[in-house]
């Protein structure tokens, strides 16, 4: 099992400051939201308490003692939230292990922790300047033991990775030694994080097929695609890997076959199904990143969802053309990125609430959906648009490269703007601002950063036999 923990950058950069402000001692607590999926259990920071030094028993180099009336109060919040409890203190003149006296003393604590707060899992961390070690401790019975946080994410202008120092080294899964010229760009320690990223890419036509090319191509180490459609003679001459035998197949097949074909050792989860399918939209829960290259609102609305209660930067994109009586009029790219604290899909208008219950209802209840178009209170779905490879593998480009913004901040990282308009029939890139709308659900407390839920993304999901 893969432990992470997901932070937002202003809270881990308080958190930092406060943690490492003195030479003694300093302690907080974290309380976080819960994602738990078969290959990770993902912890999503959610509130950040500072102890203040003054209420500390003992401050010495390493020991520290903190009263329980600093800790149950929290406990119980935890509890009355779900959520996920987990102590944090500094060693501020050792390496950044855990001690000995942390060994006998966590334990009574995180017991407390999980008798007062039970449907959570709880943990600690411990700093030493920069650097950190982070465990969850989990029952057996009546006892506790612990099992290392292998990865911590931090999400803020820039998506950063740390590898606390108690946790085991993962050997690169693709030899750097095939990306030389990119090395020479950006450096061995990117090129060694993007084998370690896991990647989901919704939709696998035009724009999904350039995407998954490019990571592929870029080096990430595994993948996870998602499209229900089949290859069609109409739609070989945008998507990339496909030739005309694969008329008929799957779309993610052919995606899978040529990501193998490339030959890096890759790992690929092709999955035929739609992302309005509950078992398929959960295993996105486990990426790093999501790119949206569908060209639906239900779907867009799915990832949107995903990324303001787990945490996950998407990176959405569309391209839109058009056209009249065979004549170009104008050819729009747009890639917008959505991460926490930044305005959603639904903020900026690119999801309509009317287009995401239209196309829900054709899935679910397709007889009402008919009487609804015919009767004019529901637009007519499933119409095909222009499309061509020239400006979906552009678009795709586009919204690769705001990947390695992410990653590496080279446009500058104060480069604040989250959506592009790339107008390809005026040569010409417009950045967009936008604000969260007050009442949105990425503007939610209650929701953002949530996790699992006994409904998952607050929605009723179909029936398990009615899969998409
Ligand atoms: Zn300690
Ligand atoms: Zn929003």
């Amino acid at each position: 099992m893969l432990y992470t923990m997901t932070f937002l950058s202003e809270d881990y950069r308080r958190l930092t400051e406060h943690i490492t402000s003195m030479p003694e001692e300093q302690a907080a607590y974290i309380l976080c939201g819960i994602s738990r999926s078969d290959r990770e259990i993902r912890f999503l920071v959610r509130e950040i308490v500072l102890v203040p030094k003054e209420i500390l028993l003992r401050q010495e180099e390493d020991l520290i003692s903190i009263p329980s009336s600093s800790y149950m109060p929290v406990l119980k919040h935890a509890a009355d939230t779900n959520q996920c409890f987990f102590l944090i203190h500094s060693h501020p003149s050792h390496i950044p292990s855990f001690s000995r006296a942390d060994d006998i003393e966590e334990p009574k604590l995180i017991k407390t922790a999980y008798v007062r707060a039970e449907k959570g899992m709880h943990g600690s961390m411990v700093y030493s300047n920069d650097a950190i070690s982070a465990r969850v401790w989990l029952e057996e019975g009546d006892t506790l033991y612990s099992e290392p946080i292998n990865l911590i994410r931090i999400i803020g202008k820039q998506y950063e990775f740390k590898i606390p120092y108690n946790a085991p080294i993962s050997p690169n899964i693709i030899p750097i030694k095939f990306f030389d010229r990119q090395v020479r760009a950006f450096g061995k320690d990117l090129q060694k994080l993007l084998g370690q990223l896991h990647i989901g890419v919704v939709g696998c036509g035009g724009t999904g097929s350039a995407v998954v090319e490019q990571l592929v191509r870029l080096g990430i180490g595994s993948l996870v695609l998602i499209d229900d459609d089949l290859i069609e003679d109409t739609n070989i001459s945008r998507i990339h890997g496909s030739i005309m035998e694969d008329q008929g197949r799957y779309k993610v097949h052919v995606m899978e076959k040529m990501v193998k074909q490339i030959g890096y050792g890759t790992k690929v989860e092709a999955i035929a199904k739609k992302i309005l399918d509950k078992s398929t939209a959960l295993k996105l829960r486990e990426c790093d990143l999501i790119f949206g290259c569908t060209d639906d609102h239900a779907g867009r609305s799915i990832i949107n969802d995903l990324s303001i209660r787990y945490f996950i930067p998407v990176i959405d994109m569309a391209a839109l053309i058009d056209s009249q009586d065979g004549r170009i009029r104008s050819v729009i790219g747009r890639v917008t990125v959505i991460k926490p604290k930044e305005p959603c899909l639904l903020c900026r208008n690119r999801i309509s609430p009317e287009k995401i219950k239209s196309e829900m209802m054709a899935l679910w209840d397709p007889n009402m959906y008919e009487r609804r178009v015919q009767e004019g209170y529901s637009p007519e779905l499933g119409i095909k648009d222009p499309a061509v490879i020239t400006f979906t593998t552009s678009v795709a480009s586009q919204a690769v490269m705001e990947m390695i913004q992410l990653l590496t901040g080279y446009m500058g990282r104060e480069n604040n703007a989250t959506e592009f308009l790339c107008l390809y029939d005026d040569r010409d890139i417009r950045k967009l601002g936008s604000k969260q709308q007050f009442s949105c659900k990425c503007n939610n407390p209650e929701i953002c950063g949530r996790g699992d839920h006994q409904e998952f993304l607050g929605m009723i999901w179909p029936p398990r036999d009615k899969e998409l």
